[in-house]
């Protein structure tokens, strides 16, 4: 049996989000599915192919995802005014516009830790960014 989507835990953690992702791993269980098949080999070895592949493709960042999760779950209502003014700022705002995707939130992140672009964020968005990232 090779399960995907919801049922497989293939949903982004910061949104809830399993269209794309269940999509995506939809495409790689039946390309898998259909290769077992014209082998004629179903073994859970030969599905466990699927598992690898999916991964590779989307675990990291769903890591990344539920980490930022975890911390944002935390956040009391103090803090979430700190965080939201603290993106309220011209540079931040040009980067969510050039490089936010909300598929990929780890593209976005990356640009925020920049040395370059961080200096522009209070210590709140530093800390959230840090804690997602360093602690991999
Ligand atoms: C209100 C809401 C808004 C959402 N908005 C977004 C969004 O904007 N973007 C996004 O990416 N995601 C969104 N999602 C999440 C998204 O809908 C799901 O992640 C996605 O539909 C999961 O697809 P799936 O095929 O894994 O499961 P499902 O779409 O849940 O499909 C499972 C199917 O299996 C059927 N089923 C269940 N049990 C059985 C059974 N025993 N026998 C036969 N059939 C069965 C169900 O009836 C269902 O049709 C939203 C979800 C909700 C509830």
């Amino acid at each position: 049996m090779i399960v995907c989507g919801d049922a497989a835990g293939q949903v982004k953690p910061i949104s809830g989000g399993g269209i794309y992702t269940g999509a995506v791993c939809a495409k790689i269980a039946g390309k898998v599915a259909a290769e077992a098949a014209l082998e004629g080999d179903s073994s859970v070895f030969r599905l466990s192919v699927y598992d690898k592949e999916w991964r590779k493709v989307l675990e990291k960042e769903l890591n990344i995802g539920m980490k930022a999760h975890n911390f944002a779950a935390k956040l009391a209502d103090p803090q979430w005014n700190n965080l939201l003014n603290s993106l309220d700022n011209p540079q931040l705002l040009r980067l969510i516009e050039e490089y936010g995707d909300m598929d990929h939130p780890s593209i976005l992140l990356k640009k925020f830790l920049n040395p370059l672009n961080s200096r522009h964020m209070a210590g709140l968005l530093k800390s959230f960014v840090k804690s997602v990232f360093l602690s991999q």
